[in-house]
């Protein structure tokens, strides 16, 4: 017998909220994700309700994003909590959304984000008798891998919600090898969901009107997008064009400081431009509206993503699906989106050096930029939130045969 699909799902965002700016503070790509994918969800006929933190005064209580999705501001705890002690409005802000899916939907599936999520979508969960889905988009044992120690609780609360996940959605085959490595067998299933592209937005154009638009002329031009914080390797896109040794050649950067030690980072990156002699060579840029970002990726030779580690990387995604060949450490999801000299490079060591031999060799070599220009758009034509949203709606109806995951 057909498993009858579910019709409504709640989406948790606890801590940012898929209608805030991505690339600065807390917002970066598990905003667009859960953004894309529920809309994506919602317009398959899923009835889809997101839940997320009051960050700001003035908020309206629900707001109706499209057909099918809406949004509830959750009136938990002050309006300027850190990050950091976010875990304290976690009981408050599961009572509240609690209540409001008792007296106001018959939600059949939850849908976390990160960790902060989970805990309440656990809560939920044996609250409400109902299958919980989590997304974690990072996780402390990966991390702690590379550098960034986060607290023992977070990662004891995490092995918890794992126990209890009836399903965990992982972005590339890397993550979910990688979670396998660090977590073991998990009592649920674990679904590769790959996030896709709006191509509405990110698609090939002028480049020339996309630098006449930008104030930029015909000389090298290098883009980093994103949050400013270590894990992101602004540093290394800085080394890379000093060891560039062009001086017509421009890094643009676009985005703004992130986590506890964002605005240092920034002063560090600063600084690190001056030391190097290259501070009158960079752009920094506010973050930018999502759909305005293609005007960058089309603007650009290369785009340069350094980062530690990556869980999926949409950065990567949205330059190639403009047509832009991609120089990415070779991490995490960066090895899934960039095939190495097809539609970019990928790199072993977050080293300047190695960074800008690579960038060298497409501004050196038209032909080969070319056909990486070609390649990425050809490269990025699988990824599509609407197929994302297809799997998701597929994982969600099998729940409807099978028996809840117990708790662990
Ligand atoms: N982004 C944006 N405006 C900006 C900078 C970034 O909309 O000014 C978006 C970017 O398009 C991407 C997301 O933020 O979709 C960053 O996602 P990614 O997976 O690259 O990194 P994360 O933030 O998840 O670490």
């Amino acid at each position: 017998m057909a498993a009858t699909p579910a019709q409504h799902v709640a989406v948790l965002s606890l801590h940012t909220s898929p209608l805030a700016q991505p690339g600065v503070g807390d917002g970066g790509g598990m905003n667009v994700y859960v953004r894309e994918l529920t809309s994506s969800l919602a317009r398959l006929g899923v009835q889809c309700t997101t839940y997320t933190r009051a960050w700001k005064p003035g908020l309206a209580d629900v707001v109706d994003i499209e057909p099918n999705h809406r949004l509830v501001h959750v009136r938990a705890g002050d309006f300027d909590v850190p990050k950091e002690q976010l875990i304290d409005i976690v009981p408050e802000f599961t009572d509240m959304v609690s209540h409001h899916l008792r007296t106001h939907s018959a939600v059949q599936v939850i849908h976390a984000n990160y960790w902060l999520s989970g805990l309440a979508g656990h809560s939920l969960k044996h609250d409400l008798n109902l299958p919980l889905i989590t997304t974690f988009h990072t996780l402390a044992r990966v991390k702690a891998l590379h550098g960034d120690a986060e607290s023992r609780e977070r990662d004891k609360i995490e092995s918890s919600i794992i126990g209890c996940s009836d399903a965990i959605f992982v972005s590339c085959e890397e993550e979910r090898d990688q979670f396998r490595t660090l977590y073991g067998d998990s009592p649920g299933t674990v679904e590769v969901i790959t996030p896709g592209v709006e191509r509405a937005y990110f698609s090939p154009g002028s480049r020339s009107g996309a630098r006449s638009a930008l104030s930029l002329g015909a000389h090298p031009v290098l883009l980093f997008v994103g949050r400013i914080q270590p894990l992101k390797g602004l540093d290394v896109a800085i080394e890379a064009l000093a060891a560039l040794r062009r001086s017509d050649a421009v890094l643009l950067v676009v985005g703004g400081a992130s986590g506890r030690d964002g605005e240092a980072e920034l002063q560090r990156v600063n600084a690190l431009a001056e030391s190097l002699g290259v501070a009158r060579q960079i752009r920094f840029v506010a973050p930018q509206p999502h759909h305005l970002l293609a005007t960058y990726y089309r603007a650009a030779d290369v785009v340069l993503v350094p980062s530690r580690s990556e869980s999926f990387g949409l950065v990567a995604l949205e330059a190639s699906a403009c047509g832009t060949p991609v120089v990415a450490t070779a991490v995490g999801g960066l090895l899934s989106l960039v095939d190495d000299g097809v539609n970019g490079f990928l790199v072993p060591e977050r080293d300047g050096q190695l960074f800008a031999k690579r960038v060298a060799q497409i501004l050196d070599d038209g032909a080969l930029a070319d056909a990486m220009r070609q390649r990425a758009v050809q490269r990025s034509a699988a990824y599509s939130w609407q197929g994302a949203a297809r799997r998701m709606r597929r994982v969600v109806a099998e729940f409807a045969a099978r028996d809840l995951v117990l708790c662990s």
